[in-house]
């Protein structure tokens, strides 16, 4: 679903992404984890192509993220183009950015209405199942200031599956959260989960990685240090930085 070859990344001389190679397969979690600055949320956003790499290849589900190629060559896509890939790419930030003046549904209908026209009456049926999902049946004329953190972040995850996307990126999607309130947005991201979605997820739960993820990475200094299944990556590091990374935050 996610190929990453030699994909580099700076900020003008400074060099964030220095060359990742990533593979995620169809309906597998990968978790991301690593030293602030080391790359992690620059990588997420490459991937749908907020940000533009400067060398390698990126692919979601077999189409060249940002990039047409041709003769041998890589053409930009037009802005119209970019969208309609990043269509099939759901993104959850630490913050939820729900739109203050809609409410929890109008939230998750927001975009199907204004990207792909659908009628109106199917994209409120499909909202509100998503809020229903999502455990919020019962929140869906609130505003979002009149939800708790973890709810809103909830929404937040409802409103980027009403895209119906491929692939779901997640940046730290509880680490803004009081703690009482992570494990709610961890359930519904391990339903997802469950259910196959493919997630590419940057967290500090190790115990979210250690249950659900297929596979875990260790980024430092943009660059993949370490990957391997969770439990033997967070038991048995086999890299110094690994070790020392782990031995802070376990
Ligand atoms: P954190 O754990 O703190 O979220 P991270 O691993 O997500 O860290 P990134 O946000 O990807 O790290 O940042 C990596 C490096 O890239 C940092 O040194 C950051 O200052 C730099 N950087 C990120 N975005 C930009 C930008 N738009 N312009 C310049 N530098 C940037
Ligand atoms: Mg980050």
């Amino acid at each position: 679903m996610v190929r990453a070859e030699q994909v580099c990344k700076s900020f003008g001389h400074v060099d964030v992404l220095k060359g990742i190679d990533l593979e995620v397969r169809n309906g597998e979690v990968m978790c991301v984890i690593g030293p602030s600055g080391s790359g992690k949320s620059t990588f997420l956003r490459c991937i749908n192509h907020l940000e533009k790499i400067n060398a390698g290849r990126l692919w979601v589900d077999g189409k060249l993220i940002g990039y047409r190629e041709h003769g041998g060559k890589l053409h930009e896509l037009k802005e119209r183009e970019v969208a309609a890939q990043r269509k099939d790419i759901g993104m959850v930030f630490q913050r939820f950015n729900l739109f203050p003046h809609m409410t929890a549904l109008e939230n998750v209908m927001e975009a199907p209405q204004r990207v792909k026209r659908e009628s109106g009456a199917m994209v409120r049926a499909r909202a509100a199942e998503l809020l229903e999902r999502v455990g919020l049946g019962g929140k869906m004329g609130n505003y979002p200031a009149q939800l708790s953190g973890g709810q809103q972040q909830r929404v937040a995850i409802a409103r980027a599956l009403a895209m119906q996307p491929k692939l779901m990126l997640f940046d730290e999607p509880t680490s803004a959260l009081d703690p009482e309130l992570v494990g709610e947005v961890l359930d519904v991201m391990k339903g997802l989960a469950r259910d196959g979605m493919t997630m590419v997820v940057v967290t500090h739960e190790m115990g979210f990685a250690r249950e659900v993820g297929d596979s875990l990475v260790f980024m430092d200094d943009g660059l993949v240090v370490e990957k391997g299944a969770p439990r033997e990556v967070l038991s048995n590091p086999q890299h110094e930085r690994t070790k020392l990374f782990l031995s802070k935050v376990l």
